[in-house]
């Protein structure tokens, strides 16, 4: 007779030894890598990596020292969101330099974030200095990382034309210093979609309508007026004669006749804005291929022309953002497959479909990428703060049959990393040795996010955060 003694017979994982294990049990395994789906699955933690994936889902007598029941439901890397803003205390966005959201609000969408199952995002917002960075980073576990859009033309454009956000410690910030302190990219660029001009022509300045002039008018009297009357004010705005009567007819008509003369100037420095913006982009591209860094460019139709030029140049650093909004079907599709011979990737929105509607009327674009197998990823934006979630739409797409949920899966983890290489060091797939980001989510639906662990540790269960 063989005896062991009881050395021998410890387990891995047993409390002899200080490694946390956890237990994700009854599981179906959605491994990221745009194809693989392990059934009947149960996952074994130890401390913040993935250790073992066994091919049973209910391990008898597992000495785990917490067990998660994933009640048949898919187990996901934890998403990546490639693309978004408000998340730190810098200013919001690049083209017009809003001042920060309020620290409880930007607390509260990490936290939206995070139970809509991201594990990892990235602030597009890229004025914002290293410290803005880590105190946001100090309220939340998941990885934040950012781009940078610290370049002098940028900077130039925020002393004409921005809404106040930045300090002087924002502009003595270079993007090569952003870029040493972790910045992993550039961007946003070309965020008001400005068109380049053709022959010797002046630019358009009507991206002045969609959040310039609602956003001075509003802080100038507290009132929010649409694009549409702010489209009125410009146009008034532009002639001598309409400046003298229809505009202050206008502005009173609305209550908003207190901005008045910030509107006029505002209206009287566009063009020069508008130049800027277009040589802040070329700029920017410069930088990209100079520190070697992914750019993110505004895709809109406003700027087909230098996603088109800049793409070419770029190859994979270029990433096209949210290349599903405003163009029509065909262009939609010819822009992409552009970017894409270049060697560039294609990004899309979450847009605002399934709540406000404003951004989003509805999903024929994204429907087209996908069925043309265009789209690498997806991520949120922030539809002026009523995002979708990467898995809601995700699970639309699956309806509609146009994607299969590895594919869907893929677009908001690995094809993420391999994209962005920086981004999320050894997460977005979900295997043995990598670190333990994963979202349980609803069997019959996606968007149901049951539970979300960071490192390992659990961060969102039963639907609600337990950090
Ligand atoms: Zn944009
Ligand atoms: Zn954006």
């Amino acid at each position: 007779m063989i005896r062991v003694n009881e050395e021998q017979c410890t387990l891995k994982g047993t409390r002899k030894d200080t490694t946390m294990r956890t237990l994700i049990y009854n599981a179906n395994v959605v491994t990221g890598d745009g194809s693989t789906i392990l059934e009947n699955r149960s996952l074994i933690l130890e401390d913040n990596i993935i250790d073992s994936i066994y091919t049973v889902p209910y391990p008898m007598y597992d000495f785990a020292d917490y067990a998660i029941d994933a009640r048949g439901g898919f187990v996901i890397p934890g998403l990546i969101n490639r693309h978004t803003h408000c998340i730190t205390m810098g200013p919001y966005a690049t083209d017009y330099a809003l001042p920060a959201l309020p620290e409880a609000r930007v607390r509260q969408n990490l936290k939206q974030h995070l139970l809509e199952g991201e594990t990892t995002l990235i602030s597009q917002d890229g004025f914002g200095t290293n410290e803005e960075l880590e105190k946001a980073r100090s309220f939340t576990p998941q990885l934040l990382q950012t781009y940078t859009i610290n370049t002098p033309k940028h900077f130039e454009k925020a002393k004409t034309f921005s809404c106040g956000g930045l300090t002087d410690t924002h502009y003595a910030t270079t993007a090569e210093e952003r870029i040493k302190q972790g910045a992993i990219g550039i961007g946003e660029v070309g965020a008001f979609g400005i068109p380049t001009p053709c022959c010797g022509k002046e630019p358009d300045i009507s991206y002045t309508d969609f959040m310039y002039i609602p956003l001075m008018v509003r802080v100038e009297t507290g009132k929010p007026v649409s694009w549409e009357d702010a489209r009125k004010f410009r146009e008034a705005a532009t002639t001598a004669e309409g400046k003298k009567s229809k505009l202050p007819q206008l502005m009173e008509q609305f209550g908003v006749l207190d901005a008045r003369s910030k509107l006029e100037a505002l209206v009287e420095n566009s063009s020069e804005n508008a130049w800027l913006n277009l040589e802040a982009g070329e700029e920017a591209t410069q930088y990209a291929k100079k520190l070697n860094v992914p750019i993110d460019f505004h895709n809109a139709p406003q700027t087909r022309e230098q996603i088109l030029t800049y793409s070419s140049q770029l190859n994979s650093l270029f990433h096209a953002a949210h290349s599903n909004l405003f163009y029509s079907p065909s262009e939609c599709v010819e822009v992409a497959k552009a970017v894409k011979k270049a060697g560039g990737w294609i990004d899309m929105s979450t847009g605002d479909f399934f709540r406000a509607g404003q951004v989003t009327p509805n999903h024929i674009l994204s429907l087209a990428l996908l069925q043309e197998g265009l789209a690498d990823m997806i991520s949120t934006d922030t539809s002026g703060g009523y995002w979708d979630s990467i898995l809601k739409v995700l699970e639309y797409f699956i309806e509609q049959r146009v994607v299969t949920l590895p594919k869907a899966i893929a677009l908001a983890t690995k094809n993420v990393t391999d994209a962005i290489p920086n981004i999320a060091p050894n997460r977005g797939e979900i295997k043995e040795g990598k670190i333990a980001d994963l979202v349980v989510v609803d069997p019959k639906s996606i968007s149901k996010v049951n539970a979300v662990i960071i490192g390992g540790k659990i961060v969102v269960e039963n639907g609600v955060t337990t950090y």
